[in-house]
C-alpha cells in the first residue's frame, strides 16, 4: 500500500466536493414540511475530537478492505464530513436535522461523486454510498439517536436500536469487501487480457 500526489489530490476533491454536497442537501430541507428549529449543533458541543476520531475509525476500518490508501483515507474522511449537514441547524433557519443521514443522500452523493470525479470508479462509488452507514453506525453507538434516513418522502426522525450500529458498519464492510473483490478480479482479466 501506497500512496502518490495524485492520490492526495484525488482525496481532497471528493472531499470537498462531497463536504460541499452535505452541506448544500441540508438546506433543501427548508422547504420539505414538518420542519423544526434546531439548536445549533456547537452549542451542545457535538462537534468534538471524540466524536470526529470515532467517524474517522469507523469508516476507515470498514475502506480498510480496499487495500488502497487513497480509499481508506476517504472512507474515513467522508464519514466525518457528512456532518457538513450541520449546515441548515448552525444558521438558525427552520429545517429537518441531520438531513444527509438518509438513503437519499448516499444516492445521491453516490451519483454526483462518480459523475464529477470518474464514472468507471466503482471503488469511489462504494466508499461515497457506505460512508452514510458507516456514519450512521458510530452515531448509534455514541448515541441514541435517530434520523430522517427516508427524507423526502417521510419527514419524521426514526429512531434505530442501539445494536444497528453493528449492523450498519458490518454492512458497510460487506458491500465495500464484495464490490472491491470483484473490481479487481475484473482488473486482473483486463490485464491478463490485453498482454495477451
Ligand atoms: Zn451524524
Amino acid at each position: 500500500m501506497k500512496i502518490e500526489r495524485k492520490d492526495i489530490y484525488f482525496v481532497i476533491g471528493v472531499s470537498v466536493v462531497y463536504c460541499s454536497l452535505s452541506a448544500v442537501f441540508s438546506l433543501t430541507s427548508i422547504i420539505l414540511p414538518d420542519k423544526i428549529t434546531m439548536i445549533n449543533p456547537i452549542e451542545y458541543g457535538s462537534l468534538n475530537i471524540k466524536e470526529i476520531g470515532g467517524h474517522f475509525i469507523w469508516g476507515a476500518v470498514a475502506a480498510f478492505v480496499t487495500l488502497r490508501v487513497r480509499y481508506i483515507l476517504l472512507g474515513g474522511l467522508l464519514a466525518v464530513l457528512i456532518d457538513s449537514d450541520h449546515l441548515v441547524g448552525l444558521l438558525h433557519i427552520e429545517g429537518i436535522p441531520r438531513m444527509s443521514h438518509s438513503i437519499t443522500f448516499a444516492i445521491i452523493a453516490t451519483v454526483v461523486l462518480m459523475l464529477v470525479f470518474s464514472r468507471k470508479d466503482y471503488r469511489l462509488g462504494t466508499i461515497v454510498g457506505t460512508s452514510v452507514l458507516t456514519h450512521i453506525s458510530y452515531d448509534i453507538f455514541d448515541g441514541p439517536y435517530g434520523f430522517p434516513i427516508l427524507t423526502p418522502f417521510v419527514n419524521t426522525i426514526i429512531q434505530l436500536p442501539r445494536i444497528d450500529w453493528l449492523v450498519f458498519e458490518i454492512a458497510a464492510i460487506v458491500i465495500i469487501g464484495v464490490s472491491s473483490f470483484i473490481i479487481t478480479k475484473k482488473e486482473t482479466v483486463q490485464k491478463s487480457t490485453s498482454t495477451q
